[in-house]
């Protein structure tokens, strides 16, 4: 996943997993000279949650003397989750604040100069995204999703995921004993109703018969590995409004945010 001269970006929430991801990487980060480590945190503009989690995302920061970087939505992209939920669109809160996040982690570790970006999802996370791809009729996203994400094109920068092997309960674990402060509440926003139901089936499945997360994600792995250039990547124009890598004339977030503004 890295090298020892990576200038790693890492995505930090203020919640449990990406504080503890965070926490491992400041550790490891100072047996490497040559490695950098930024914090990149988002402000998605959702008041009551995101300013708490903002506060304990700094606070963490300060205490381990990491670097951070914050950006929001206001300044990106000129609007808020808040302001988008009130227009009442048609998609769900989620659909447009994930495309947007996304975007804003993207520019926050280019501006950087990282050669890497780090998020915190666990097993649970991606054992859920598994099924919900299936749910949703989208084999090629599993063949394209993975610990890491590398475009042969060279377009994006790597994405990885350090954490995709360890279950929820024990980032918990971890949290805890080592006295990390994070955010507990929920987005007033995040309704994914299917994730929640699959997030529910699989924590009953996995009490039942322990070890099947583990299992659905060898099987993910396995398939990526038989199919190989099956999800070879799709040609990439650069979008005629910000200039980022896009299939289309425009990337979704430009689209999103026109349609925002109309
Ligand atoms: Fe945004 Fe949805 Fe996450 Fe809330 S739960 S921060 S709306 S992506």
């Amino acid at each position: 996943m890295l090298s020892h001269d990576d200038h790693i970006a890492v995505a930090v929430s203020g919640g449990k997993d990406s504080l503890t991801l965070l926490n491992i990487f400041v550790k490891l980060e100072r047996k490497f000279p040559r490695s950098k480590l930024t914090a990149i945190c988002v402000d998605e503009g959702i008041e009551g949650y995101r300013d708490e989690a903002l506060d304990l995302a700094s606070k963490e920061c300060k205490r381990l003397e990491a670097k951070q970087i914050t950006v929001s939505y206001r300044d990106l992209f000129g609007t808020t989750t808040d302001e988008i939920v009130k227009r009442n669109l048609g998609k769900t809160p989620c659909s447009y604040c994930g495309v947007l996040r996304r975007k804003a982690i993207n520019r926050a570790a280019a501006m950087i100069g990282a050669t890497k970006i780090a998020t915190g999802h666990n097993l649970d996370d991606e054992v859920q995204t598994v099924l919900l791809n299936m749910l949703h009729g989208d084999p090629l996203r599993i063949l394209r999703s993975g610990p890491v994400l590398r475009d042969v094109r060279g377009k994006f920068l790597p994405r990885i995921k350090p954490l995709c092997d360890i279950p929820e309960k024990e980032i918990v674990l971890y949290a805890h004993l080592n006295g990390l402060e994070f955010q507990s509440m929920s987005c007033p926003h995040g309704n994914e109703a299917v994730r929640n139901d699959l997030r529910a089936f699989l924590n009953q499945m996995d009490q039942k018969h322990p070890g099947i997360k583990f299992t659905l994600q060898r099987t993910s792995e396995k398939l990526r590995e038989l199919t190989g250039n099956i999800a070879a990547p799709i040609e990439l124009n650069s979008c005629e409004k910000c200039g980022d890598p896009t299939p289309h004339q425009y990337c979704e977030a430009c689209l999103m945010i026109e349609a925002i503004a109309a």
